[in-house]
Formats: C-alpha cells, structure tokens, sequence
C-alpha cells in the first residue's frame, strides 16, 4: 500500500505557512513504514526539534483504479478516519529553501498515525463533517470538510491521473489551521464529529 498526502487544501492553513493556495491539488507521499495504527505512540525523532502535527481526514481506497472521472470517484472509497501528518518543519523547512523533495521531512518513520476507518454510512454528508485534535486536553485544531479547496472526488481523479490507486492506500486530504508543535509527554486526542478515533501519546 502507498500513502498520498494532499498539501495545502485548506485556505486559513495555506495562509498560516505563507503558502500561496493552489490551482491543482498538491501531493506527496509517505512509505508504509511510516504508518501508525492502534494509537501506538509517536517516537520524537532526534533529527528534528520542531515536530508539527496536522491533523487530517483520511479515505481509504477500496477499489484498483487509474486515471478515474472525478463523477465516478467516490465509488473508489467507502471508509474515511482521521491521520496526523507528522512533519518536521525545520527540515521542511530547508528543504523547501533548497527546492528540494520533503521526504525527511515528511516521510520519516511513525510520521503517519492513522486511526480506525469507519463506513461513509455512519455519516450524513462527508462533504460536511467536522473534526479536531485536542493535545493534552486543550482544542489545538479544528476543521470541517466543507473548508477543502478540493474534494475528496477531485483529489482521486487528479492524483489517478498519475499514480493507480490500489485498494489499501490511504488519502490524507490535507489540514485546516492550527498546526503546531508536538513535545514528548504530549497525549492527543482526535474527534471525528464527537466520536474519538485517536488517542496516543508522545514518546
Ligand atoms: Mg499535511
């Protein structure tokens, strides 16, 4: 399975990194070494001194697809959760100084916890669906999917242009505002509407 990140899909983000919104999605992707499952914690690198969280809805594709109409694509995924893209922002940040690739800044490993996927039926609208990140009990982030400059149907159909999406691979669909460091000790906590999907800790 591969892991797809779209960057910059939310405008109050875009903003808060001095990044210009973009015309197209934009992607990147993290190896499976970097997944996370069953709220195992999140080892602090020691490459790094600010470790950013940005908390993110993630589809899980469930269909073999390549180059897909964007009309037909929510037909490729019926279970969504929530992810946190881990990023090393100091590394990130020289990389992007050098216009280079994000790989150490993004791809390193446990830098993609993910949570269980539930089944779109458990929900009224995924177009219009809130979710958060508490740290330590304290609302650090909030977004509703509503916010996303390109929707989930858009984001398969751009990105299969490219790459084929098998079944297994995981969309995380990019953050809202207020991302922010993470420190050793940190417990987070993860909401999809009131339904607690993460709980983890900082180690
Ligand atoms: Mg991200």
């Amino acid at each position: 399975m591969k892991i797809i990140c779209i960057g910059r899909n939310y405008h109050e983000h875009a903003k808060e990194l001095n990044n210009p919104v973009p015309a197209k999605p934009v992607f990147f992707m993290k190896p499976d070494s970097a997944l996370v499952i069953r709220n195992r914690p999140f080892y602090y690198p020691d490459f790094s001194s600010d470790i950013h969280h940005e908390l993110e809805v993630v589809i899980k594709i469930d269909r073999l697809g390549r180059s897909i109409e964007k009309r037909y694509a929510s037909r490729y995924f019926s279970q969504i959760g929530l992810g946190i893209d881990f990023t090393a922002r100091d590394l990130q940040a020289e990389c992007k100084k050098g216009g280079l690739p994000w790989e150490i800044a993004k791809g390193f490993d446990y830098s993609a916890p993910v949570s269980k996927f539930l089944p779109l039926t458990n929900f009224a609208d995924i177009h219009n669906l809130n979710f958060h990140l508490d740290i330590n009990g304290e609302r650090v982030q909030t977004g509703n999917t509503s916010e996303m400059i390109f929707s989930f149907e858009h984001i398969i159909s751009y990105v299969s242009q490219f790459i084929t999406l098998k079944t297994g691979d995981l969309i995380y669909t990019g953050t809202p505002a207020g991302v922010g460091p993470v420190k050793v000790g940190d417990r987070l906590t993860a909401y999809m509407e009131e339904t607690k999907l993460m709980d983890f800790q900082v180690k």
